[in-house]
């Protein structure tokens, strides 16, 4: 058998979710000869198109963190690029709710968001009765500037604006190792066509996949690749009409922000996603935990009929912490810390990364260019 081809491209960005997207975009229209590699028939089918659809705020992150830092910078800019290209988005604003001795917590999350340069208002028991009927709180904080999103239509015109910039996006194109070499690096990529491609310049934004692919790169130093973790978030639809125009959350929980209620731009509730560490990656909807669902929601919503709850899709959180530890940030590696010019690996890029998007692919260019 003949050996497979040798290509050659300026910078490849392995993975098509919307950071890939976003950073893809970005380095294309600064004028590289970019090439996005997807292991998937398509792109966006990873944890890009199983999430809250949720343009969040940045409440909750420690200040100075990557995820507060470029959850407030990503969603400014995510507000604008939807606004000027006329795709669907709607800031309807987020509630916090939380029980009467939950109250304390909603002050601290004040404080934080304030931390943040993000304004929230602190309403009372007669307040959340008058703006939210039919919830029961003892206090609430609004959040004006949430708001959700289109993904799919987010990563169509980030792809659309890539291949306008003379970038290309290949499917079902594994990366399946990468060899350092003295000029650049040597990508194996399996599939379809298998083939190697020499490049200058990669960036690792492979989701799920990134730790994997960081771990068969000979020449990448095995302590600077993080332990992989993963906690499945399921999420169950509602059926019919509810009473809501704007998302509400209880006060976050370990591992997430609780299980909320969300709508998509079509005005469908669902609730999610919980909070469930797993081994390895699995969609499966158990829909024995609409029972949990029902107990966590009427806590805030107590007209809630279980009835009406339906299993809908799971997504899963790539976790750089453990679940009795505490925060751990979006790492965004570039040669500083692992040693390897040209390269930026994204490790854990959980929930803000959506809302992020396009702040963490104006860091991904910033730490090519230094
Ligand atoms: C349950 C849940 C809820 C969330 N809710 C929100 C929210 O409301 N708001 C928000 O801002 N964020 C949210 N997030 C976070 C957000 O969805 C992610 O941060 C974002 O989608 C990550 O995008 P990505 O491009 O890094 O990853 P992905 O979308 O997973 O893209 C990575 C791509 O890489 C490909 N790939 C993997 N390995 C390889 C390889 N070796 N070769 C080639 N391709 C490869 C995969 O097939 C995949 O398509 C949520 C996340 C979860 C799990």
């Amino acid at each position: 058998m003949a050996d497979p081809e040798i290509y050659q491209a300026q910078t490849v960005v392995v993975g098509a979710g919307v950071v890939g997207l976003a950073i893809a975009r970005k380095l294309a229209q600064q004028g590289q000869e970019v090439l996005v590699l997807e292991a998937g028939d398509r792109f966006g089918e990873g944890i890009s198109s199983r999430n809250s659809e949720v343009v969040h705020g940045g409440l909750y992150y420690p200040e100075h963190s990557l995820k507060a830092l470029l959850c407030v910078e990503g969603r400014q800019a995510l507000y604008d690029y939807c606004h000027t290209r006329r795709l669907p988005v709607r800031k309807c604003g987020k509630w916090v709710v939380a029980g009467e001795a939950e109250a304390g917590q909603l002050v601290r999350i004040r404080e934080q968001a304030q931390k943040n340069g993000v304004e929230l208002e602190l309403v009372d028991k007669k307040a959340v009765a008058r703006k939210l009927p039919g919830v029961v709180a003892g206090a609430a904080l609004h959040s004006p500037e949430t708001g959700i999103i289109d993904s799919h239509a987010l990563m169509l015109a980030l792809l659309g604006e890539l291949e306008d910039a003379g970038g290309q996006l290949i499917c079902r194109a594994p990366v399946v190792g990468i060899v350092t070499e003295t000029d650049g690096y040597r990508l194996e990529v399996a599939g379809e066509s298998p083939c190697w491609l020499k490049t200058e310049q990669v960036v690792n934004s492979a989701g799920l996949g990134a730790v994997p692919l960081a771990s068969c790169w000979k020449g990448m130093p095995e302590q600077q690749i993080p332990r992989q973790r993963y906690a499945r978030g399921v999420y169950f639809s509602y059926g019919g009409k509810h009473p809501f125009d704007s998302l509400v959350y209880p006060v976050p929980e370990p591992g997430g922000l609780g299980i909320h209620l969300t709508l998509d731009l079509a005005g469908q509730a669902r609730f999610g996603p919980d909070v469930e560490w797993v081994d390895t990656p699995d969609y499966r909807v158990d829909p024995a935990r609409a029972q949990a669902f029902t107990g966590s929601i009427s806590r805030w919503w107590p007209a809630l009929d279980p009835a009406r709850l339906q299993p809908a899709y799971a997504g899963i959180r790539p976790k750089l912490h453990g679940p009795n530890e505490s925060f751990a940030d979006f790492r965004i590696d570039g040669p500083e810390s692992h040693g390897l010019p040209g390269v930026v690996h994204l490790f854990g890029i959980e929930s803000p990364g959506l809302t992020a998007s396009l702040a963490i692919a104006n860091r991904v260019a910033g730490l090519l260019r230094e």
